[in-house]
């Protein structure tokens, strides 16, 4: 677990909800491993006789990783593997990270590249699609290969691990392009770096004038939370103004493990937004994410996006369709508290970018007046100005 030293106070009464995380097999290993992030990195299960560890591997799973050798890697740290439940293949932990043979499907739609990131690249590896913000992709690497993975084309392939080389010109890029105020530094997960190396990235890049906000990418605080270190936050505090987003998509991952890590991010003034993904069998149900997003709060961290699953290839077993999505943006809304509430995007194929989608609320309008239903369906009417 994070060291607790230097951190605010929370109530124990609402600490008591986030339960340390079950150890499994790794039960007796020495405290000292299991809060070591490399050690998880280390022992990154990565095949099925691994997995056997602590699952029992359903006839699926063991035939989509025969079947997805050579598409996607698995890789899930030991933190993350002792969530997943032993006897249940529809595990909504398990779910995302174990493969199965519907990955091997490729529907009509699905695309290697849903998001169209390599299009708009004007060097390697930086994505300039809006005006004022860039995404720099800085390496293939991530503690947890999630099978939903929007860039499993190049996350966990070696051949597109962003050299220094390429880094550099990205660096250089931003440095020549006064329009861009806020980098999202992202991959894979960049906090497989070590801190050092972060740093001297971080570092180049807060050099640069017209640089106002960087963002981190990362699904640390929930595959690997042992990652959010003292000494990670200390350096990273260095930084700001800088953020954290992160990637949480069902409560089982909102252990005292990550309320720690998150807790020490926003103790260091690290604000931390969440980017869940709707995933089919995993959060596509109102009541999950209204409690997924309530505890997120607890843990100071904000629900900030819920996206539609991208298409990427052999992803289409685990999309939802957008009528549900909309449903469940209707049970959320006004239920709970706004803050509690995510903006529902898709990610528009092709490159067309975030588009918000909300369910209607408005039933009638015209010059004078519009008439609008509230979240228990009673209508109201809002008169415009008169002059
Ligand atoms: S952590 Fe993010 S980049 Fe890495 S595999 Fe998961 S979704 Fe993909």
């Amino acid at each position: 677990m994070a060291n607790q030293a230097n951190v605010n106070p929370v109530p124990d009464t609402l600490l008591d909800r986030f339960r340390p995380a079950p150890r499994g097999p790794w039960a007796d290993l020495p405290d000292a491993q299991w809060n070591d992030w490399r050690w998880h990195l280390g022992h990154s299960l990565t095949t099925v006789e691994s997995l056997r560890q602590v699952i029992d591997v359903s006839e699926d799973e063991a035939a989509g990783a025969e079947e997805g050798r050579d598409a996607f890697k698995i890789g899930i740290t030991p933190y993350y593997a002792a969530l997943m439940d032993r006897k249940d293949p529809g595990c909504p932990v398990r779910l995302q990270a174990t493969p199965r043979t519907a990955e091997m499907h490729v529907d009509r739609w699905d695309l290697a590249d849903p998001l169209a990131e390599e299009r708009d690249m004007p060097v390697p590896g930086v994505t300039h699609r809006y005006p004022d913000r860039v995404l720099f992709y800085v390496t293939h690497d991530c503690a947890m290969f999630c099978r939903h993975c929007t860039r499993k084309r190049k996350v966990a392939n070696p051949g597109t691990a962003a050299n220094a080389q390429q880094i550099q010109a990205g660096i250089e890029y931003i440095r020549r392009t006064p329009a861009i105020r806020d980098v999202i530094v992202s991959g894979g997960d960049p906090l497989t770096w070590s801190d050092d190396r972060l740093a001297r990235l971080l570092e180049q890049l807060r050099a640069i004038p017209h640089v106002e906000i960087i963002r981190i990418g990362t699904r640390t605080p929930v595959t690997l939370p042992q990652r959010i270190t003292p000494d990670l936050v200390a350096m990273l505090r260095q930084f700001h103004p800088l953020f954290v987003n992160t990637h949480f998509n069902h409560p089982k991952e909102t252990t005292r493990e990550a309320f720690e890590a998150c807790r020490l991010m926003a103790d260091a003034g690290i604000p931390i937004g969440n980017q869940t993904v709707l995933l089919r069998g995993v959060n596509d149900d109102a009541a999950v994410l209204m409690d997924l997003n309530r505890r997120l709060l607890m843990m100071r961290v904000k629900p900030y996006y819920l996206f539609q699953c991208d298409p990427t290839r052999g992803n289409s077993h685990l999309r939802t369709t957008v009528a549900k999505g909309m449903e469940i943006m209707d049970a959320l809304r006004g239920w709970t508290s706004g803050m509690a509430v995510p903006y529902y995007v898709i990610d528009a194929p092709g490159g067309g970018g975030k588009v918000p989608l909300l369910p209607s609320y408005v039933v009638y309008r015209d010059d004078t007046k519009i008439v609008v239903r509230n979240y228990r369906g009673t209508e109201h009417t809002y008169w415009e100005p008169e002059t």
